[in-house]
């Protein structure tokens, strides 16, 4: 098992050199393309001018994707959550019940596959499987899913489960991380998504989810899946009380981890949604704060190709601007979504929509596989695919309503 402060070659920011730091040289040294310290990050994070530090993260954006750096990416998924049983009751969680509550639910295996059809007939060509840690649910159930959904939709990338996932199968059925790991790659999980993260400084994921792994061992985590061959993305739950600094060392950790395995196809910041959980909107990130961590992250990560801007907890109109400030992807028309919009999470749109708003930012809009391989450029309005009513995100909320709950379920 990890320590709670993993080895590392770099060194968190030092406040008071980066409130003295020279920050217009600072973002020169950033556009040259030189590698800034965590230390530098902070200074711009914290008092580079805006409009000069988004232009900086959109030249480097534009420098790594070279002659397709005019084009935004989008992509078609479902997250089917397939339980709301958890015993980990992170603080910010609107979403879970403890196991035997009476609004506690388990998708059985042939709902799992019903709403997969239903992703599939939409054109969808990713499922996020994210549930909570049911005590119920050992290695056997999540192979038996896994390997059910590629055997009847082998097309279907199985971009599922995380970190905070494996350290609880591996405790509910007595195995390593290697193992587990090994084991849901091998019944057909492609890559890991990035939930789980929330915010990797020991002290501010304490406050918030004091029962659930330490970011150290989330990390350690990826690194044994990268390392095994099993690609992920990583997120960043902005908004619960952690300091400017801490918000710079949750982008350290990750670099570090990327600097030895390149297993992080995506980093996705977000902010915590405040509605039905025990934080209650004592914090949150606003959306200047937001596109300001988005550049910087552009700009520190160096290590990381794509930089998701998340719409579903910001919005349409920030979801535009973040293509301007170091973002090249929008995200997905959510099919489906229930854990973040539990929290508060109100946003909507369609593919039309999504479309639209990626052209109207001067972007060049392309559907994406989980690969971030381009499936349709949408060169003119005439690449657009006729409009259909069924693509849009349903954000449901079935935590708080069961009786949205089908009847194909099992609780
Ligand atoms: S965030 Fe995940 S682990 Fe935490 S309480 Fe919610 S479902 Fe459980």
């Amino acid at each position: 098992m990890a320590t709670d402060l993993p080895n590392s070659g770099s060194h968190p920011a030092d406040v008071a050199r980066a409130a003295a730091l020279d920050v217009a040289a600072v973002l020169d040294k950033a556009e040259q393309g030189e590698r800034i310290d965590a230390t530098e990050a902070l200074a711009l994070y914290t008092r580079a001018p805006f409009h000069a530090l988004g232009r900086v993260a959109d030249t480097l954006r534009r420098r790594r994707f070279g002659e397709t750096a005019q084009i935004a990416t989008y992509l078609i998924d479902r997250n089917i959550n397939y339980t709301n049983v958890c015993v980990t009751a992170c603080r910010f969680c609107a979403f879970y019940r403890p196991p035997k509550h009476a609004e506690a639910w388990t998708h059985s295996l042939d709902e799992i596959l019903r709403r997969c059809r239903e992703a599939v007939e939409l054109g969808a060509t990713q499922i996020m499987l994210q549930g909570g840690h049911n005590p119920e649910l050992g290695i056997e159930w999540y192979e038996q899913v896994f390997a059910a959904i590629k055997r009847e939709f082998p097309q279907l990338a199985l971009h599922s489960l995380g970190g905070s996932e494996v350290v609880h199968i591996a405790r509910t059925s007595g195995l390593t991380f290697e193992e587990v790991i090994r084991r849901l790659h091998a019944a057909g999980l492609d890559s890991f998504a990035g939930a789980g993260a929330e915010i990797l400084v020991e002290r501010p994921r304490r406050l918030i989810a004091p029962l659930k792994e330490t970011g150290s061992t989330w990390l350690e985590v990826m690194e044994t899946a990268h390392r095994l061959g099993v690609e992920s993305t990583a997120t960043f739950m902005m908004g619960t009380g952690e300091t400017n600094a801490e918000r710079i060392e949750h982008l350290r950790l990750i670099r570090d981890v990327q600097d030895r395995t390149g297993g992080f196809r995506a980093f996705i910041p977000w902010t915590y949604q405040p509605e039905n959980n025990h934080l209650r909107g004592r914090t949150l990130a606003s959306a200047i704060e937001y596109l300001r961590l988005l550049a910087v992250a552009r700009i520190f990560l160096d290590n990381i190709d794509h930089l998701q801007v998340s719409q579903l907890t910001l919005g349409k109109e920030v979801g535009q601007l973040g293509l301007h400030f170091g973002a090249d992807d929008l995200g997905s028309v959510m099919l489906e979504e229930n854990v973040v919009s539990s929290a508060g999470a109100r946003h909507r749109w369609n593919l039309a929509e999504m479309i639209h708003l990626i052209r109207a930012a001067g972007r060049i809009p392309a559907q994406r596989d989980t690969l971030y391989r381009h499936l349709r450029v949408h060169w003119t309005p005439d690449d657009d695919p006729p409009f259909d009513p069924r693509l849009r995100s349903h954000l449901s909320s079935t935590a708080l309503r069961p009786e949205n709950v089908p009847s194909g379920s099992a609780a």
